[in-house]
C-alpha cells in the first residue's frame, strides 16, 4: 500500500500513522520526525529549520522535498509506505507525484483524518506539557492550524477528484479510529507493485 495520512494539526496522524505500519509492514515516514531528529542531532539541516519548526511555519519546498526523495529512495519503500504530514502544499504534492511517477509507482489511498480544529487546540497544549515539544505553545499551534486550513487543506479537493480520498472521523478511542481506518482501507482497490506488472 502507498498511503498518504492527512489532517489539522492534532489529529492523532502519527498514533494511527503507527499502527496503520504496524498493520501492512509498511514503512510510516513522518517529515515533523524526521525534522525533529535533525534539530536534535544539530546537523546543518536541524539548525537551519528549528526556527521555522518552533514559529508552526512550514519548512521550505526545496528542502521538504529533497528530504522525501531521499527517504523514498530506501528499499524498504519498495513494498509500499505510508507518508504523515507530506505533501503540504501544492508543489509538494506536485513534487510527489514527479517522485512516484518516476518509479512508476502512484498513491493507493489518502486518508483524511477529520477533526475540529477547535477542540485540537486543548489536546496539542496538553502534549506541550507532558512531551515537552517545543512547537506546541499556543502561539505556534494557531499558526500551525491556520497554515493547515489555508494550505493543507485545499489539497485533500485534488486528491478527492482523482478518486483516492479516504475521509475518516478522527473523534473517538484510538481503537476506535484505527478500526474505521483499516475498514476504509480494506475496500480501497491496491494497485499492483511495478515489479509485478508483467
Ligand atoms: P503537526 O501535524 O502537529 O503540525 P508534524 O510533526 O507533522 O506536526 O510537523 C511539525 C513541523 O514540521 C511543522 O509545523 C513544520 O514546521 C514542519 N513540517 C513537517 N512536514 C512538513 C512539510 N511537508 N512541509 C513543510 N514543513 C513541514
Amino acid at each position: 500500500m502507498r498511503l498518504l495520512i492527512m489532517g489539522p494539526p492534532g489529529a492523532g496522524k502519527g498514533t494511527q500513522s503507527k499502527r496503520i505500519s504496524e498493520h501492512y509492514g509498511i514503512p510510516a515516514i513522518s517529515t515533523g520526525d524526521i525534522f525533529r531528529s535533525e534539530v536534535r542531532a544539530k546537523s546543518p539541516l536541524g539548525l537551519e529549520v528549528q526556527r521555522i519548526l518552533d514559529s508552526g511555519g512550514y519548512v521550505g519546498d526545496d528542502i521538504t522535498n529533497r528530504i522525501v526523495a531521499q527517504r523514498l529512495a530506501q528499499p524498504d519503500t519498495g513494498g509500499g509506505f505510508l507518508l504523515d504530514g507530506y505533501p503540504r502544499t501544492l508543489p509538494q504534492v506536485d513534487a510527489l507525484d514527479k517522485m512516484l511517477s518516476e518509479h512508476g509507482r502512484s498513491l493507493d489511498a489518502v486518508i483524511a483524518l477529520e477533526a475540529d480544529v477547535d477542540e485540537l487546540v486543548q489536546r496539542l497544549l496538553k502534549r506541550g506539557e507532558t512531551e515537552g515539544r517545543s512547537d506546541d505553545t499556543e502561539e505556534a499551534i494557531r499558526i500551525r492550524q491556520q497554515k493547515y486550513l489555508d494550505e493543507t487543506e485545499p489539497l485533500l479537493h485534488g486528491y478527492g477528484e482523482r478518486g483516492l480520498l479516504v475521509r475518516v472521523n478522527g473523534l473517538g478511542s484510538i481503537d476506535e479510529v484505527s478500526e474505521r481506518i483499516f475498514d476504509a482501507l480494506a475496500a480501497v482497490q491496491t494497485r499492483p507493485e511495478p515489479d509485478a506488472v508483467p
